[in-house]
């Protein structure tokens, strides 16, 4: 019977690109699984996790043949998988990508291709865990959660099916946005929840009693640091090529995080207890509607 993809390329063979490959091998949905990378004690782990099929360590041979083509590299390292990618793909080779910031790959796609092509569909999985790397890569890890489209105007009917067919293929609930409103709500949503948690590590991890600070850390502090753990050159790529809306969120933030500082220095329960209420009341709701 035929498959919903012959053979997907997936160039960065890490947490996702990784979990993306076991979820369509579970269901079946795969013929073939060609991955690339730099680094080839990798790929052969990959492989002999039954991730991947087959590899090679050069972008543009590992994309001759394939009909859907994913980059789930670093975003820093888009523009050049894109660049050693471009003559060798087809023009019906439908190529997606996994970034947490839309607008940095839709530039790099232009830089490279002078246009987005009409079979690039950007998307990004709102799925992931502080870990890195292939080992860390399972097949359940895009069930139920969304996975966020931001076609463009020219974006093909072609790209937008398969491209939705394959994250449901994988369990995901796909939904679509603009590249804007994408990188606005995720620099609030994401990237300055992140922010946040290496700030405040990185401020008591200063303080003189760091090691006392650490051994009474309780569950308060693993709750909201848990995601500084993750990989901080990749956190530094994604919170930079969004610069411009996660200064804006941080921005709001400092704002907030002012007046409860004034409310501090003036004794000012009222005000505290309005902003702790208020705050606790939206945090409920978000839990109903996530509960569901
Ligand atoms: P990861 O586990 O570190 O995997 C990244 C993979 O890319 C590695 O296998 C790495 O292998 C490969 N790679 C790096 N530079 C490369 C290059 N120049 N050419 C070819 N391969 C390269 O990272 P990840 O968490 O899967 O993240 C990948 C992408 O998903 C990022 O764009 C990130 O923004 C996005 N994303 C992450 C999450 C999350 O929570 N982790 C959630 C949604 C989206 P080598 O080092 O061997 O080359």
């Amino acid at each position: 019977m035929s498959k919903l993809i012959q053979q997907l390329t997936i160039i960065g063979v890490g947490l996702i690109g990784g979990s993306l490959a076991r979820a369509l091998k579970k269901a079946d949905a795969c013929g073939e699984v060609v991955g690339c990378g730099r680094n080839e004690d990798e790929l052969k782990k990959a492989q002999a996790l039954g991730v991947i099929d087959r590899y090679t360590l050069d972008p543009a041979e590992a994309v001759v043949g394939a009909d859907v083509v994913l980059l789930a590299v670093p975003l820093s390292a888009m523009r050049g998988v894109m660049t050693a990618i471009a003559p060798a793909i087809s023009e019906t080779t439908i190529v997606t990508d996994v970034g947490s910031a839309k607008a940095s790959v839709v530039n790099d796609a232009i830089a490279v291709f002078g246009k987005i092509p009409d079979n690039f569909l950007p998307a990004h999985p709102i799925a992931g865990t502080e870990k890195s790397g292939v080992e860390a890569s399972f097949p359940e890890l895009f069930q139920n959660h969304r996975v966020i489209l931001t076609p463009l105007e020219n974006s093909s009917e072609v790209a937008l099916h398969s491209v939705t067919a394959m994250w449901q293929c994988a369990g995901a609930e796909v939904v679509e946005m603009s590249v804007e409103h994408h990188d606005r709500v995720l620099a609030a949503t994401s990237h300055l929840p992140h922010v946040l948690a290496y700030a405040l590590v990185g401020t008591l991890a200063r303080m003189d009693e760091t090691d006392e600070i650490f051994q009474y850390a309780a569950g308060g502090f693993r709750d909201f640091t848990r995601i500084a753990s993750s990989d901080a050159q990749m956190w530094h790529d994604i919170c930079l090529a969004n610069r411009k809306e996660v200064l804006n969120v941080l921005g709001r933030f400092r704002d907030d995080l002012d007046a409860l500082t004034v409310a501090f220095e003036a004794n000012d329960g009222k005000a505290i207890l309005d902003c702790f209420s208020r705050a606790k009341r939206a945090r409920d709701h978000f839990s109903t509607l996530t509960a569901k």
